[in-house]
């Protein structure tokens, strides 16, 4: 059956798809097309949920400062309840690793002025369970934040609504076809004709560009492993912080009653339904047991999700050269939620005005560097 045109059609409804559609409605009639029946089943679902700009590249970590404003404050109605709650990282360097810590820290206090630089002791005051010999110290970042995922996510997709936008869900685009002007866009049920499509089909993306006859963009996914597990009796975990291995070998942080950990993993796979492998599990908890004084006895929960990156690390947000109207919205890797409210006012001021915000590019934003040209 065809359906309606639409001015903007949005594939995937993922973070990246909710936020890119909520902003994109402000300027004409979208549709997003999500194949799986819950947006949110794959990576926005499955994230550690951190808002940190301390980690990434620097054009992610401008990103993230570019997103804070809206994570703090977004628009009236867009949510019942704080998107980001207090929550300190403390990046940790194992004995041994001191210099590493240091330049760590010189590389980040420019753009994080706040960040603190501590010894053992008062990396261990702060997060008790360590073992303060096996640790160098760790650089605290005071304003990092916990993400509340599902409130962010259904806001988008709650505002893409009041703005006119529709969501079909269980409708996986299977064929794009270039018009004289826009795009067919075909799914099991039903055809639809978009002045642009936006690409924002997470790990799928290179498969949906396919679709469209672009070149890929060399999207890796990558597994990352996550669980929880009870948190030591008598703790008050409540209040520690985000404790980050700079070795990359595991992160623990509070999660309710519960502590979330990772191994850090970045096992490159294909696009799927990623499960978690018990031996990654087994991993983190040794590690962690290495540097704490907690027994890890029993994983409450386990899963993993992707995290999908190109070459440079960089997400790529712009217009296919060689595909007319087809936008690109990908490699968002470990950070996709946090910088969510910027891209997809980038995507948006792009597609609808050839531009970048203002307030955007004044945190040092280039288009090119979030370009797919710049990949090819
Ligand atoms: C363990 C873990 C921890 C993380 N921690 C953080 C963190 O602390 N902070 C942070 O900011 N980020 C974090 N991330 C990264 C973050 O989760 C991702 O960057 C983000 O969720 C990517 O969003 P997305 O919308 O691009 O992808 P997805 O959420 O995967 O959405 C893409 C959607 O496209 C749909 N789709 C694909 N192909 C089609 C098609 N042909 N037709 C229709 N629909 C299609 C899929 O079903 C999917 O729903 C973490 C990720 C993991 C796995």
């Amino acid at each position: 059956m065809d359906d309606q045109p639409v001015d903007f059609a949005v594939v995937g409804a993922g973070i990246a798809g909710a936020s890119a559609a909520y902003e994109l409605a402000r300027h004409g009639t979208v549709k997003v097309f999500e194949m799986e029946a819950t947006p949110g089943h794959h990576s926005t679902g499955r994230s550690a949920a951190l808002y940190t700009e301390c980690d990434g590249p620097d054009p992610l970590r401008r990103l993230a400062m570019a997103s804070r404003s809206f994570l703090l404050d977004p628009p009236e109605g867009f949510a019942d309840s704080p998107i980001l709650r207090e929550r300190s990282v403390m990046f940790l360097a194992k004995a041994g690793r001191g210099d590493e810590l240091e330049g760590f820290y010189n590389d980040r206090r420019e753009l994080v002025p706040s960040i603190l630089l501590v010894d053992e002791a008062a990396a261990s005051a702060q997060c008790p369970v360590l073992l303060a010999d096996l640790v160098a110290g760790a650089v605290i970042e005071p304003h990092a934040m916990d993400i509340d995922v599902h409130t962010l996510h259904q806001g988008f997709l709650r505002g893409l609504r009041r703005r006119g936008g529709t969501l079909a869900t269980r409708s996986p685009v299977t064929g794009l076809e270039k018009l004289a002007r826009g795009w067919r866009v075909t799914t099991p049920g039903e055809t639809v004709d978009a002045g642009i499509v936006v690409n924002a089909a997470g790990a799928w993306c290179d498969v949906v560009g396919a679709m469209a006859g672009a070149r890929p963009i060399g999207l890796q996914p990558k597994r990352r492993t996550a669980f929880t597990f009870p948190a030591p009796p008598g703790a008050d975990h409540a209040l520690w912080p985000m404790v980050v291995d700079i070795g990359g070998t595991f992160y623990f942080r509070p999660e309710g009653p519960h502590l979330l950990a990772s191994p850090v993993d970045e096992t490159p796979v294909e696009p799927q339904d990623i499960r978690h492998d018990e031996l990654d599990v087994s991993l983190a908890i040794e590690r962690i047991q290495q540097v704490t004084t907690m027994q890890i006895r029993h994983v409450r929960s386990a899963w993993a999700g992707l995290r999908s990156f190109v070459a440079d690390n960089v997400p790529v947000v712009g217009m296919e050269a060689d595909a007319d109207g087809f936008f690109w919205l990908a490699g968002q890797g470990g950070y996709g939620i946090m910088t969510s409210p910027a891209m997809s006012r980038i995507a948006a001021g792009l597609i609808a005005e050839d531009r970048l915000p203002e307030d955007i590019a004044a945190h040092g934003i280039r288009r090119e560097e979030l370009s797919p040209a710049r990949l090819r």
